[in-house]
């Protein structure tokens, strides 16, 4: 049986982005007769308070975007707050301690963004390994000034995967990557630890998600290997860029569901966003279940989709 996830991070108002990815996630999942998950990623709890976790649920909702297991809905995956699952990453980090694998990391942020280091295409940076081989008398006396990240260290091999959407990608860890964080030196667990661990506990055989996660999943296929967990399909679709070309985000206020939601249903906004997306044949309104007849993954374009200046005109 197919299962699904929506995972937004409430960090803010639902905007086109993410119902674009909450919608093809459904249509992807519901269209094999499967199930789908809500699991809310607040992991940031400063950025992600409560109150935006329940607006999220409730724009869900108005969207006619249904979950069987998740906030409210209950089911046997729970809680579906990653806030509330942090013993689950402690275990799994235990584990990949046990390995030998984890190390404590006292690098700066300045000095990991010197200029000199590698950055990668999605922004990061490939970590040198600065902190690789610190004995463990070096690193007690750094922990005594500040308390450090802890990292994973990776293997000198290419991590290659077909995505379900994208093709065939890969990236070789030690060069492209450099071993990655699993927890901040203020004890958040990092985003690639996390998502992994509740995707398999939560039994998800399907993860849709925007193309900048991209590159993450090479990472993630690592800790599925090392944590002895089967990975879901991956389905990558392209972002949605602003008018202006450039990435969406908080600046495109027209995006958000804040201002929208006055101004359209929501079978307008749907439709426009399929019909956008590739699988409405016009622009005309649609629900979300009317489209399931529609959809397709080979309708979805690979290379971004730019918004037209006033989508609702
Ligand atoms: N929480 C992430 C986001 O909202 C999505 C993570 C994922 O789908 O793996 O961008």
């Amino acid at each position: 049986m197919t299962v699904g996830r929506f995972a937004p991070s409430p960090s803010g108002r639902i905007h086109l982005g993410n119902i674009l990815c909450c919608l093809l996630a459904w249509l992807s999942a519901r269209q094999k007769g499967g199930r789908v998950v809500l699991r809310i990623e607040d992991l940031d709890t400063a950025r992600c308070p409560r109150r935006y976790a329940e607006q999220m649920i409730e724009d869900l909702r108005w969207l006619g975007l249904f979950w069987d297991e998740g906030p409210e809905a209950g089911g046997s995956g729970g809680p579906f707050f990653q806030s509330q699952r942090t013993d689950l990453y402690q275990a799994a980090l235990k584990r990949l301690e046990a390995m030998g694998l984890v190390y404590p990391c006292f690098c700066t942020r300045a000095e990991l963004h010197a200029s000199s280091a590698p950055h990668r295409e999605d922004g990061q940076v490939v970590y040198a390994g600065t902190c690789r081989s610190l004995s463990p008398a070096q690193a007690a006396e750094k922990a005594r000034l500040r308390p450090p990240a802890l990292r994973l260290r990776v293997p000198d091999k290419e991590y290659r995967f077909t995505d379900g959407h994208m093709g065939l990608y890969g990236e070789h860890l030690d060069r492209d990557c450099g071993d990655f964080l699993l927890r901040r030196s203020d004890g958040m667990f990092a985003y690639q630890l996390a998502v992994v661990v509740d995707d398999a506990a939560m039994g998800v055989t399907e993860v849709v998600r925007g193309a900048d996660l991209l590159s993450s999943t090479p990472r993630q296929l690592y800790l599925y290997e090392l944590l002895g967990l089967t990975p879901p399909l991956f389905l990558h679709f392209p972002l949605l860029l602003a008018p202006d070309g450039r990435r969406l985000s908080k600046r495109n206020a027209d995006a958000g569901l804040d201002t929208l939601q006055g101004r359209v249903s929501a079978e307008e906004l749907l439709g426009r966003l399929a019909w956008l997306a590739g699988f409405n044949p016009s622009s005309r309104p649609r629900s979300a279940q009317s489209l399931l007849q529609d959809f397709s993954w080979e309708k979805v374009p690979q290379a971004d989709i730019r918004l037209p200046e006033n989508l609702f005109g």
